[in-house]
């Protein structure tokens, strides 16, 4: 028997004792070292139209160790990761002791990572990497100039900022939340302005231009923003919508100065790119973050709790489920 929490019918979400004979279809059976608590999962547990069905273990990311597989690329005692796909939303998910996976969705440890590393990333910390790999494919050097990450105390944005500034690049932070402009000096920000001083009100196309490049989770009027202060050739990778998911924009900073819009999906995101920044997070991008003090962890039955917080925006950093 063991513990996973439980997204029921009566759409709550409930510590339930479960076995074998309860777990998704997979190839791969883990036993959970950690999870982690992302936006999406506070989606989930509000009962939002991604969750595909009922009941269901949220819960979009885990680490942990093979205990059996069905297929001979896994081996018993082999520590693994797994984000994304179907994972938590529609498969079930991390926040349970033992989970059952199709083995086209796990990824193998790096090296110089640990299981608790892996999730202190997670979705959150994949999501960031991707942006920062798409700037970078796309001509962003830190010789370009200011970088902007918008959302900074939140996951994606934490993580954004740390590797940024710990591979050169000048950092400009945008938070909503007074209280942690130490926290992001922490992780390097050299410059911290509040998020109302990048949203658009009034539609202006072109504003002085900013950003040699930008992360935003956010989206929204703070997106419509950051594409009128791009400087020419400069892109944004948008991941998110914390702040709306519509955007009013004019083609004249895409034609006038050659502007990038990029679009980061960590869901589907191809097996050999997941695998090659996950490594990148091990090795030369592995963030500062994971060796200090800047992270949650919390027990199953403290996940809702985090969940509601972070549907209010409260939440800073990293949150970790210990299994
Ligand atoms: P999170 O930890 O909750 O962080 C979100 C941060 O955004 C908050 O901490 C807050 O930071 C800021 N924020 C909150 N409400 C806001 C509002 N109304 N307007 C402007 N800023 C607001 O969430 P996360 O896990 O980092 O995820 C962030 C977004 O990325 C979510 O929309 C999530 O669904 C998306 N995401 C997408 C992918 C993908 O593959 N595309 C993967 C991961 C996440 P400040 O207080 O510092 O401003």
């Amino acid at each position: 028997k063991f513990q996973s929490l439980v997204l029921e019918e009566d759409k709550d979400l409930h510590l339930r004792s479960r076995t074998e004979g309860d777990l998704s279809e997979g190839d791969v059976t883990i036993e959970v070292a950690y999870s982690s608590i992302n936006y999406k999962d506070a989606l989930v547990g509000n009962q939002n139209q991604i969750v595909k069905h009922y009941p269901l273990v949220p819960g979009i990311d885990l680490s942990g160790t093979v205990i059996k597989s069905r297929d001979g690329s896994f081996k018993k005692g082999q520590e693994v990761i797994v984000t994304s796909y179907d994972l938590g939303t529609g498969h079930d998910g991390g926040f349970s002791q033992i989970a059952r996976v199709p083995k086209e969705w796990v990824v193998p440890l790096p090296e110089n990572m640990s299981l608790k590393e892996a999730m202190i990333l997670g979705t959150a910390g994949l999501t960031a990497a991707l942006s920062i790999q798409r700037l970078e494919d796309n001509g962003l050097t830190p010789e370009k100039g200011e970088v902007l990450v918008a959302g900074a105390t939140g996951g994606v944005g934490s993580v954004a900022v740390n590797i940024l500034a710990q591979n050169g690049y000048s950092v400009t932070a945008a938070t909503g939340k007074d209280s942690e402009h130490d926290y992001l000096k922490k992780l390097g920000a050299s410059s911290i302005i509040h998020r109302d001083e990048i949203m658009d009100t009034d539609g202006t196309p072109t504003r002085k231009k900013r950003w040699a490049g930008a992360v935003d989770p956010v989206g929204g009027n703070t997106l419509q923003y950051i594409l009128s202060t791009l400087e020419n050739s400069g892109s944004v990778s948008t991941s998110g919508l914390v702040g709306g998911i519509q955007i009013s924009t004019t083609v004249l900073p895409f034609i006038g100065r050659g502007i990038n819009w990029l679009g980061i999906d960590s869901v589907t995101c191809p097996m050999h790119e997941r695998k090659k920044v996950w490594q990148k997070l091990a090795d030369e991008w592995k963030p500062s973050m994971l060796q200090e003090d800047m992270l949650n962890e919390v027990s199953l039955e403290e996940v809702p709790g985090v969940l509601d917080k972070i549907l209010r925006g409260e939440v800073r950093g990293r949150t970790i489920v210990k299994l």
